[in-house]
């Protein structure tokens, strides 16, 4: 509820008319006997329900000397409720300014007490400034007169009108500068009251016509507007009225048509035709009449489209405020789940939405107000939306990043299993769904009018596509490899396997050469996969190398297998019992005490000997067979990944050493016993065959 009676018990005047109970009779004095404006009349104004109506609100106000009937009349035609003077007591009505909504019209009614300062010889202060603020924003000007009073050029009256015409050029002047024009006319109903009939209407219209005529000519005008016809600024109307006590019935009869005037838009002489209209919405009327009155007491010059622009900006800021704090209420539910790295589907759309709500509630009201402010601060209002916005969109492509790299990364994996598929391709494929998949749903957050794009989380996005993309490519590579070497040593096997079996002074040609095919196939092998892999030339370097290192380590492991101690002297026996115990037919011998079994030792155990050496060192005849194997200490990095205890070392020279000078005489004098064995067993068989 609304503290009425405190306001209405400020000016004294007491409790708002006890004949009408109804919260539309209530009246607010908006300006005081102190000249102080009364801030309440936002509340006044959502009590009489004309708050929200924009421009769908009337104002008209009255001037006239004192006690000329005006609030009698006021009442009469718009069912207010003003304080009319006591016939009985005489008592001064108190003084300001009253405002009060018309009952069942959305009109405010504005009633003007004064003191008649030009009666009573003091100054028109009030007069002035009361007529200053009534132009300034009612569209009609009710100028109440006795009949009498027309035609007293010299009365108050006339001084009053003076001071009317003084102040619309005032505020003409300053419009004019501003450039905007205020062009729209102010309608001056001129009611003559106790009007006995004798003289008509149109005589009296043509006296004041006349008087008016003066008026303005005698008035010095702002330069450019010398030659100005007062029917530029102003429209007149004239009307009369019977004499309320001699002749009551006449007299509300001719004030019922006079309301009508006010009420019907369709009566040739409707009063609030459009074109008169102030364009101040109704929510902005508080805060533009404190303003104006403001200006009219301080003495400043009243710049009527200044104030509407200031009007437009305070109000155009409070609307604001109110739209943008809905909005903020309505987004904060993307919070949670954006921080909790959800992406969410329609927030795209969602946040489109909101705005929309918002410029919707900013719109309704602020689109009255002056449209170059009201355009400016839409704008503003949507750069403060959307900068509200704009964390949870990065916060969104964050996560839409992270959602399409773990997508790219698991299908790609999946896509890796097993064989039979070309990497390039799937990677390829799989980024070009990522990429698009991100773009897709990232486009869907880029609201128009915003300065927003995705260009730097798209190439955070490609790069870590690419890091995952290299990783699985090494991780397939060494799976590559492992088979290539896997492949290799089988390929090796057999021929060493053979050659070795077969030793003689080609024995390492032969070995080499069946290595050299193998390598030659598997590094075929490497490249033909590599390019699919999109290897960069130092990876393909670094994998060659690492190949051909692992193709001769396993060479070399099955050369030592071959020739490790037990087999190689089981080798070296049959060898040596295949040149002392067959002959040259591969016949056994049956020793006869004729035979040379001392030369046919000799020459066999020799001749085994002789292998040893052969098999010690890998030393092909033709030496264009040695292959060339990098040792890790040719390349820095291979040798400091060795000097960090991650590689073994690996030295080809070295590894061409297949044993030792110590080994080579181990065997040697391993061998030759086990060849006197032989030699003795074959004497002894002699020995024995002649016993016999
Ligand atoms: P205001 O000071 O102009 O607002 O005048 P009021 O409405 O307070 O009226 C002043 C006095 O004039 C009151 O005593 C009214 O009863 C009386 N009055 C009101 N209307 C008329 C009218 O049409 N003719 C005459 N003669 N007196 C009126
Ligand atoms: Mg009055």
């Amino acid at each position: 509820m609304l503290p009425l009676s405190h306001s209405l018990g400020a000016g004294g005047a007491g409790p708002a008319g006890s004949s009408s109970s109804s919260k539309h009779a209530q009246r607010l004095q908006l300006i005081d006997e102190a000249q102080q404006f009364h801030p309440q009349m936002t509340a006044y104004l959502e009590s009489w329900g004309l708050h929200n109506v924009g421009f769908g609100y009337d104002l008209c106000a009255v001037l006239g000397s004192q006690s000329t009937g005006k609030s009698t009349l006021l009442n009469k035609l718009f069912g207010t409720n003003f304080d009319v003077m006591d016939e009985t007591q005489r008592r001064q009505t108190t003084k300001g300014i009253w405002l009060s909504r018309g009952a069942n019209m959305p009109v405010l009614v504005m009633d003007v007490e004064g003191t008649d300062g030009r009666e009573r010889g003091e100054d028109q202060d009030f007069e002035r400034k009361s007529a200053l603020f009534s132009m300034a924003s009612a569209e009609v000007l009710i100028v109440n007169m006795w009949e009498h009073q027309v035609g007293l050029y010299q009365g108050a009256n006339m001084g009053l009108l003076k001071t009317v015409f003084e102040v619309n050029l005032g505020l003409f002047q300053s419009s004019k500068q501003k450039n905007s024009g205020l062009k729209d006319k102010t309608l001056l109903l001129f009611v003559i009251r106790d009007h006995i009939g004798a003289t008509p209407l149109q005589n009296l219209q043509n006296t004041l016509l006349a008087d008016l005529g003066r008026i303005w000519e005698s008035l010095a005008k702002p330069e450019g507007m010398e030659s100005s016809n007062i029917t530029e600024f102003f429209d007149f109307s004239f009307t009369t009225l019977p004499h309320k006590l001699l002749q009551p019935k006449e007299f509300d009869d001719q004030v019922l048509a006079l309301r009508q005037r006010f009420t019907d838009s369709k009566h040739p002489g409707f009063i609030f035709k459009t074109q008169y209209h102030k364009r101040i919405p109704a929510d902005g009327l508080p805060h533009y009449l404190a303003n104006i009155w403001e200006q009219v007491v301080s003495n400043k010059d009243l710049d009527l489209p200044t104030q509407q622009e200031l009007l437009a900006q305070f109000r155009c800021d409070e609307i604001a405020n109110v739209a943008f704090a809905q909005f903020t209420s309505d987004i904060r539910a993307f919070r949670r789940p954006i921080e909790a790295g959800e992406v969410l589907e329609t927030l795209g759309g969602d946040m489109a939405a909101h705005c929309q709500t918002a410029l919707a509630v900013f719109d309704k009201d602020a689109s009255r107000y002056h449209s170059e402010v009201y355009k400016r601060k839409r704008q503003e209002l949507l750069d403060k939306l959307h900068s509200a916005l704009s964390p949870f969109v990065l916060g969104q492509l964050k996560n839409l990043h992270k959602r399409v790299l773990a997508h790219f990364k698991r299908t790609l994996l999946e896509n890796l299993r097993g064989d039979g598929h070309d990497f390039g391709e799937v990677v390829r494929v799989e980024r070009a769904k990522a990429e698009t998949a991100f773009a897709a749903a990232a486009a869907l957050l880029m609201l128009d009018g915003t300065d927003w794009n995705t260009a730097e989380e798209e190439a955070q996005l490609r790069e870590d596509i690419q890091q995952i993309a290299d990783q699985c490519r090494v991780e397939e590579t060494k799976k590559m490899i492992v088979l290539i070497e896997r492949s290799i040593k089988r390929a090796v096997a057999e021929p060493t396997e053979i050659a070795l079996g077969k030793p003689g002074p080609e024995m390492w040609d032969h070995v080499l050469e069946g290595f050299r095919h193998a390598l030659q196939q598997a590094e075929a092998a490497y490249m033909q996969k590599a390019k699919s892999f999109n290897c960069t030339e130092e990876e393909n370097s670094i994998a060659l190398r690492s190949l051909r290192q692992k193709a001769w380590q396993s060479l070399r492991a099955k050369v030592d297998e071959i020739t490790a101690d037990s087999i190689l002297a089981a080798r070296l026996r049959n060898i040596f019992e295949d040149g002392f115990r067959y002959d040259e037919y591969g016949t056994p011998r049956i020793w006869k005490p004729e035979d040379d079994i001392d030369g046919i030792f000799r020459k066999a155990r020799d001749e085994t000997l002789e292998l040893i050496p052969i098999y010690a060192r890998i030393e092909p005849k033709d030496e264009s067979l040695l292959p060339s194997i990098p040792s890790s200490a040719d390349d820095p990095e291979q040798a400091a990944a060795v000097a960090r205890g991650e590689e073994d070392e690996f030295n080809f020279g070295a590894s061409l050493v297949v044993f030792s000078e110590t080994r080579k005489a181990d065997i040697g004098t391993r061998f030759r016993k086990e060849a006197d064995a032989y030699y003795v067993e074959a004497k002894r068989s002699t020995v024995s065959s002649i016993a016999q």
